[in-house]
């Protein structure tokens, strides 16, 4: 199932989780008890996450195979075009099409640990732009998503640059935008209105992170460049070791986020669940869907 052609219905707003490949077999046990459980749900695609190296590369495409026996309909891996050449590229996004998905999530990829500097493989793709180029030529049945910024991409050096760059891939064929997590929906907003008047056409369905703790969560916006509002940052703190406590206060958090977002007609909300069960179906969220997903 293209998830273009999900987000074209434009019945009601589409709901997705995101998954990563865990380190060890616990996790793997720990990722098929949320999946199993987050079934009820009825998301309308499901994206796995692509590792910066090593084994859980094979595994994405696997996970994915491993949802799609269990139940969910419309899978997504990511791939990332750090360290490969395009030859391998072509070979992994051959793979995909073969193992019969048919939506990518197309991604530069962040340096490798301890670089600053994003760097291609020899004979490798320096943007995601380039990747999206190489699956439409290879596989024109593709749905490519891509990565996009409320806040900037950190390395680039103004939001308004980074929108033009983001329209490169938009071109190059991507049909939908998948943001990185914010907790602000006004940077969402005034994103997508940038967008629109640099002439980005394709949906843009907003990705939020619920909030753990605050330890995770500053942990997180270190690295991807988002900004944690003062008042969640103090409630979080306040909440300290009190896993429950915190938890409470990243669900109420994005309840409002996702109440406001659908409430201003989102094309989705994409759930960045970090292999957990828990928030998603927590009755404050579910009931938040239900509102807006008759
Ligand atoms: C929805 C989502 C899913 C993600 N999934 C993964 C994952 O599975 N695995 C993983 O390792 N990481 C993932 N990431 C993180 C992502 O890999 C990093 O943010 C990475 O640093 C940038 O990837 P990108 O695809 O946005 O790159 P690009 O679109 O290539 O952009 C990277 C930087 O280069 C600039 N740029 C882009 N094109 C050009 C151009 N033509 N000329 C000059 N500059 C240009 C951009 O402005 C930006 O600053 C994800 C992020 C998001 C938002």
């Amino acid at each position: 199932m293209h998830i273009s052609e999900l987000l074209k219905t434009g019945k009601r707003p589409l709901l997705s989780f995101e998954f990563f490949p865990p380190k060890d077999n616990a996790g793997m046990d720990a990722l098929k008890n949320a999946a199993a459980k987050l079934l009820s749900a009825e998301p309308d695609f499901v994206t796995v996450t692509y590792g910066a190296g090593g084994s859980t590369r094979q595994k994405t495409l696997d996970i994915c195979g491993m949802l799609s026996t269990m139940g969910f309909t419309a899978l997504m891996p990511h791939v990332t075009c750090v360290g490969h050449t395009r030859a391998e590229l072509a070979d992994l996004v051959d793979e995909i099409h073969r193992r019969g998905f048919r939506n990518i999530m197309a991604l530069r990829g962040d340096p490798p640990k301890g670089e600053t500097v994003f760097r291609p493989a020899p004979d490798g793709l320096a943007h995601a732009s380039d990747l999206v180029k190489l699956i439409q030529a290879r596989h024109d049945d593709i749905c490519c998503g891509v990565a996009g910024y409320p806040e900037k991409h950190p390395e680039a050096g103004s939001l308004d640059a980074d929108i033009t760059n983001l329209k490169i891939k938009t071109d190059a064929g991507a049909a939908f935008v998948t943001t990185q997590l914010f907790f602000d929906n006004r940077f969402y907003f005034d994103f997508v209105g940038r967008c629109r008047a640099a002439g980005i056409q394709q949906p843009i369905i907003p990705g939020l992170m619920p909030a753990l703790s605050y330890k995770q969560i500053h942990r997180f916006v270190s690295t991807c460049g988002a900004s944690v509002p003062p008042a969640l940052s103090s409630a979080l703190e306040k909440a300290g070791d009190d896993a429950e406590a915190a938890s409470a206060v990243g669900i109420q958090w994005v309840v409002r986020q996702i109440d406001d977002l659908l409430r201003n007609g989102v094309p989705g909300i994409h759930l960045y669940i970090l292999n957990r069960a828990k928030v998603a179906l927590a009755p404050a969220v579910t009931e938040c869907f239900a509102r807006y997903r008759a």
